[in-house]
């Protein structure tokens, strides 16, 4: 039983996920968080943090050619931004299922940037696209003992383990 739990637990994913600047002073921290706390995924690392562009550039290094590259970079850098790392089955793509498309005009209705942002450039929330970037955001973000591993009670709730 237990080996079934450690097993489990191994398989588990993580994805880098943050309320940009504009999410931070809307308020809507705790919103974010909600979504993917009800969901069923494990926070294992939080924190507020202001990047400087030079970070934010690293951050959105894939997209260093792209014409907006450099007001995404400035936005970025522009005041907090809570860092995060959430963990669960399948967490990279059901939370980008969660944030809803780039364009919050294309977002459905229920998703986060559905709900509520209005145009691509205040979307409110970044989350890792695949499991390299996931990888390698939450590298940039994170020393490893700023992360937390634990088994929380509802576990074998959410996911029917004993
Ligand atoms: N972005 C923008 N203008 C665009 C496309 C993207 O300002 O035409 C910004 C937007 O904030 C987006 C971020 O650049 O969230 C990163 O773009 P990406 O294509 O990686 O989208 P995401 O993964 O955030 O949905």
């Amino acid at each position: 039983m237990l080996q079934d739990q450690e097993v489990h637990a191994a398989e588990l994913e993580r994805t880098f996920i943050a309320v940009k600047p504009d999410g931070v002073q809307r308020g809507l921290i705790s919103e974010i968080i909600s979504r993917f706390e009800r969901k069923g995924y494990k926070l294992v690392g939080i924190k507020v943090v202001v990047p400087s562009k030079e970070f934010a550039g690293k951050h959105y290094h894939a997209l260093k050619d792209k014409p907006f590259f450099n007001g995404l970079s400035e936005f970025l850098s522009s005041g907090p931004v809570v860092a995060m790392v959430w963990e669960g089955e399948g967490v990279i793509t059901y939370g980008r299922k969660l944030i809803g498309a780039t364009d919050p005009q294309k977002s459905e209705p229920g998703t986060i940037r559905g709900d509520l942002a209005v145009v691509v450039g205040r979307n409110i929330i970044h989350g890792s696209d695949g499991p390299e970037t996931a990888k390698d955001e939450i590298n940039l973000w994170f020393k490893p003992e700023e992360l937390v591993s634990f088994t929380s009670n509802a576990e074998k709730w959410i996911y029917g383990v004993n």
